[in-house]
């Protein structure tokens, strides 16, 4: 060590520290490298305002930016029996729970709320990815049966934000009986004539596209969002070939009539308003 690194840069960076920005006031767009000002980032909505990439975002954002002026009311969810199989793999299920909890804010990946969307009400579940890749065990097919009976019992339609890797691998079979389960959910609402909106966003892959996420009257997804069942490397090495450029991207889909439309985020709403009232028109007539 000499008097240069001891003692020089140190100090340097003392004098650097002081002027430094906090971290949380920029953030680096994963897509084009910019800088965005974090304040800016989140007046659009988390879409980079150089290059239009859209950021994930959480199930709190989502029901913000959905119901009218942000308003909404948010109901209580079930708590299903907590880590049901005590599983465990490096870390143990229940630590991981209380882990996601901490980072998040939220009880499970899923939130339920109603409200009015372009003066309509309406209610709307939202998945959150960063709590535990937005799998789906028993509180999230709970809090969907909920957001159904909701929808139900208000009359309204239902929108559901996805984003999700799939099954909740610790909860075993308990996880993918949520798949019938959430079906048999969106069926209910369906079933009441009422409209069923689901909004893919990056990622949507596992069991929630193999479920309840593909059977929307309207399957709209956001630009560029990554929406397949298995992995594009697994399937590569399946079927021993090379996969299409955009495979499993909103557009590919968009093309090949799997999804109904692509819908910009900040476009979203008022293209949820209009679906919702053109819907709902001859309900209203009756
Ligand atoms: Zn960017």
């Amino acid at each position: 060590m000499s008097w240069l690194t001891e003692f020089v840069r140190p100090k340097i960076r003392t004098l650097l520290g002081r002027k430094e920005a906090p971290d949380n006031l920029w953030h680096q767009c994963p897509k084009c490298q910019q800088m965005i000002f974090h304040r800016e980032l989140e007046a659009g909505k988390k879409v980079c305002p150089h290059c239009g990439h859209h950021m994930r975002a959480t199930a709190t954002d989502r029901l913000l930016w959905t119901f009218d002026d942000g308003n909404f009311t948010r109901i209580d969810l079930p708590r299903p029996v907590q880590d049901p199989l005590k599983f465990r793999d490096q870390k143990r299920y229940a630590d991981r729970l209380k882990e996601a909890r901490d980072n998040t804010r939220q009880e499970d990946a899923i939130l339920v709320a109603h409200g009015t969307i372009g003066g309509a009400r309406a209610v709307v579940a939202a998945m959150t990815f960063d709590f535990m890749g937005g799998s789906m065990g028993a509180a999230v097919g709970d809090g969907l049966v909920a957001a159904a009976r909701l929808a139900v019992l208000q009359a309204a339609p239902l929108v559901v934000y996805t984003a999700s890797g799939g099954a909740r691998m610790q909860e075993g079979a308990i996880s993918l009986m949520q798949m019938p389960r959430s079906i048999i959910a969106t069926q209910m609402v369906k079933e009441a004539g009422l409209p069923f909106i689901v909004v893919l966003t990056d990622p949507t892959t596992g069991g929630v596209t193999a479920s309840f996420a593909m059977l929307g009257d309207v399957q709209i997804a956001e630009p560029n969002a990554l929406i397949g069942f298995a992995g594009a490397r697994v399937i590569e090495q399946t079927v021993r070939e090379k996969l299409p450029e955009g495979f499993q991207r909103a557009e590919y889909l968009l093309a090949h009539g799997i999804i109904d439309m692509v819908v910009k985020r900040g476009e979203l709403t008022a293209t949820l308003a209009r679906l919702i009232a053109f819907m709902t028109a001859n309900r209203r007539a009756a």
